[in-house]
């Protein structure tokens, strides 16, 4: 059986446009230019039966990515097909989305005690949450090789499986009051992970990278077993924001890998071979999002396609 993927948002945080973005995508958009079509925050749903689904991240624009997929509508007058979260990290455009998932109380989450903490001491979203319903969070292992059963709210597994693995990254900004200097500086300590899904009895799995700074040896190898691969399109060059004067962080200050330049995701990808790429988590700065340039023909002259809010892929 194979795992249906929608794309929910495929932008990073801010979205396009930002509201405080007049760069030239953000300004594209907003003046209607279908070449720049606009794009929500980061985060994909994902079934093995079409009726169940589990959401991986959930964004602030979850409602409004909910109401434009019918897929995802409810059946009975209290009802969602959202059957349980998956966060890759706790950074505010991946998780404050629960805080819209309220009514009726937050589906289960599933994350690494890292996220689990940031979510209860930082953001606080999970205390929050606990004035609406009873939140439960399921723990994912990322040293584990064993996949996680998907479960519902009643613990019916979903035909869905769930693998999370370190990807080197840093805790999110809120979260430095709160960690040792030690804690701080592991950069495998469970921040964030990427995800391989698969249906219960699928082969090849799809592998959800929606941030990566550092492209190693096992990321090759398992991007190299996957059937399709949805990874960190965040910037297009290290300096992106540097050089227009918008933020003095670069792209791996940030903690994302660029797509171009000496180590960056293109080059990196050259040298895996096997799945369709598409890319996610895409800055409103990345000149790959106006679909006439030179830098979109750049990434799908490299076999790379670039996802937009509402792609449907079938994995497995
Ligand atoms: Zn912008």
């Amino acid at each position: 059986m194979p795992l249906t993927v929608i794309v929910l948002g495929s932008s990073a945080g801010g979205g396009l446009p930002q509201w405080n973005c007049n760069c030239p995508q953000c300004a594209a958009t907003r003046a209607g230019d279908p070449m720049v079509p606009p794009r929500s925050q980061s985060s994909i749903a994902v079934s093995a039966d079409g009726e169940r689904w589990l959401l991986c991240n959930a964004s602030p624009d979850v409602r409004t990515q909910l109401a434009h997929t019918p897929a995802l509508h409810p059946r009975a007058l209290r009802h969602s097909p959202i059957a349980a979260v998956a966060l890759t990290n706790a950074d505010i455009d991946h998780a404050t989305g629960l805080l819209i998932l309220r009514e009726g109380g937050a589906p289960p989450v599933y994350c690494t005690p890292r996220v689990e903490r940031a979510l209860t001491v930082g953001l606080r979203v999970l205390p929050a949450l606990a004035a609406y319903g009873e939140v439960t969070v399921r723990p994912l292992d990322p040293r584990s090789d064993e996949p996680v059963f998907v479960r519902d709210r009643a613990g019916d597994d979903i035909g869905v499986r769930l693998k999370a693995f370190t990807v080197a990254s840093k805790p999110p900004p809120y979260m430095l009051p709160h960690l040792t200097a030690d804690e701080a500086a592991d950069l495998h300590a469970g921040d964030t992970v990427g995800f391989e899904l698969c249906a219960a009895d699928g082969a090849a799995p799809l592998v959800y990278v929606p941030g990566v700074k550092d492209l190693d040896e096992p990321l090759r190898a398992r991007l190299s077993a996957a059937g399709m691969v949805l990874i960190d399109g965040t910037f297009f060059t290290d300096d992106e924001l540097v050089a227009t004067g918008a933020s003095k962080k670069t792209s791996r200050m940030m903690g994302h890998a660029p797509l171009t330049g000496d180590g960056g995701l293109l080059a990196f990808l050259k040298t895996v071979t096997g799945p369709r790429v598409a890319l996610v988590h895409i800055n409103n700065s990345n000149p790959v999002l106006r679909s006439d340039s030179p830098a979109r023909w750049e990434i799908e002259a490299g076999g790379v396609a670039v996802a937009g809010d509402g792609d449907v892929f079938v994995v497995g």
